[in-house]
């Protein structure tokens, strides 16, 4: 029997990045500029709206840093940010030498609580301090509630980051994720819906912003002959080789999207017998998921007294990568002593939580021996 490792999200090229990475090649643009820098800059823009402005950087982590700047993040200053998320999303905080502020999710969307989000925006105000930005994730591709997010956001005059990392293909209300934010983050990153081996973007909304991005990205060389330099600089900028990564990749988004929902979908039907057990949806009405990752939550309260680390062991022993969902930040040993505001809705999705395998390479035979490994798992327990 085959039992090679099912992987949670692995890379899945569509055919064409070697003939991208070739002309590289060929031409000698091996360098963190050239064609096809411009090529996958050009095909976001395309994908996502008219009147987005993408500049390709070397990582998402990279594009949250350079996204506070140019929302005007100095030290000192306070962030709000969604507690529930990847550490990426946090620590530019701290390289700016700001204050992180975090927020409980909400049980509909896993994401930002609107509610604590206001919350915390009206005492910090009281404290003396009107936060400088709010770090809003579309969690596992699921789209955050983006039209309460903006409506608090506005009345305080605050702007949104809109961290959509992993929501490359969402949308809300038919707009793309990524240009839902005063700023928007993509990521490419190996695991991501699709990868340039290792990357990202930040989507502005207008050239002026793309172009200072671009300006930070590239060490701050001011219009001279020589080095000259009147800002701090970084070395952000993506590679003329990943980026033929990247514009293969986007010849197969949409279908890679569509697989990836096909999985949420197998899982729907899997766990639909399994009372203990919601598998993590969109509501379709409003957005549509690319489910980068499909998640589930096990009821904490459950007659048969499954917990979801006695399934991921489960899964391993079979060779089947599932991990915990992604711990709040709030209760991190290097983020535990911020502010933080709501109440324990993501502490309880991270404690019942599961991700499970996503990835749009997945064949047959994979769902097959997941189907067979999760149906075994819960027929032991009913015994
Ligand atoms: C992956 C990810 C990032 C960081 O992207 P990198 O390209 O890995 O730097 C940021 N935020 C979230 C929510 C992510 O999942």
């Amino acid at each position: 029997m085959n039992n090679s490792k099912i992987w949670l999200s692995s890379p899945h090229m569509g055919g064409s990045e070697q003939k991208f990475v070739q002309e590289a090649f060929d031409t000698n643009w091996v360098a963190p500029l050239g064609p096809n820098v411009n090529g996958l800059e050009k095909d976001l823009e395309l994908y996502l709206d008219n009147n987005a402005h993408v500049g390709a950087l070397s990582s998402g982590t990279a594009a949250i840093h350079l996204g506070l700047i140019l929302l005007g993040v100095k030290a000192g200053d306070e962030v709000i940010c969604q507690s529930m998320t990847f550490s990426a999303s946090a620590n530019p905080i701290l390289y700016l030498g700001a204050t992180p502020v975090f927020i409980d999710s909400e049980s509909d969307t896993w994401n930002l609580c609107p509610v604590a989000l206001e919350e915390a925006i009206v005492d910090r105000i009281a404290k003396g301090k009107t936060p400088k930005a709010i770090i809003a994730v579309h969690l596992y591709g699921v789209p955050y509630k983006v039209d309460e997010v903006n409506a608090i956001a506005r009345k305080y005059n605050i702007p949104v980051l809109e961290d959509s990392a992993e929501a490359l293909g969402s949308s809300y209300k038919g707009q793309k994720c990524g240009t839902l934010g005063d700023i928007g983050v993509l990521s490419f990153n190996g695991n991501k819906i699709i990868t340039t081996s290792g990357g990202g973007a930040i989507v502005t909304k207008s050239k002026e912003l793309k172009d200072r991005a671009v300006f930070f990205a590239t060490q701050s060389r001011d219009d001279a002959p020589h080095y000259q330099h009147s800002q701090i600089g970084y070395n952000y900028r993506m590679s003329n080789i990943c980026a033929g990564i990247g514009r293969g990749q986007m010849e197969v988004l949409d279908k890679h999207v569509g697989l990836r929902r096909e999985m949420n979908a197998f899982y729907e039907n899997l766990f639909k017998d399994i009372p203990a057990v919601t598998v993590f949806k969109t509501d379709e009405n409003i957005s549509f998921s690319n489910y980068w990752l499909s998640a589930i939550e096990i009821d904490g309260n459950n007659e048969i007294g499954v917990t979801s680390e006695q399934l991921r062991l489960f899964l391993d022993e079979a060779n089947i990568e599932s991990r915990p969902l992604w711990k709040p930040m709030h209760l991190q040993p290097i983020f535990e002593h911020y502010p933080y505001y709501g109440a324990t809705v993501s502490q309880r999705l991270f404690e019942n939580g599961l991700c499970l395998p996503s990835g749009s390479n997945l064949t047959n035979e994979d769902r097959e021996r997941i189907r067979s490994s999760v149906t075994a798992f819960f027929k032991n327990k009913e015994l």
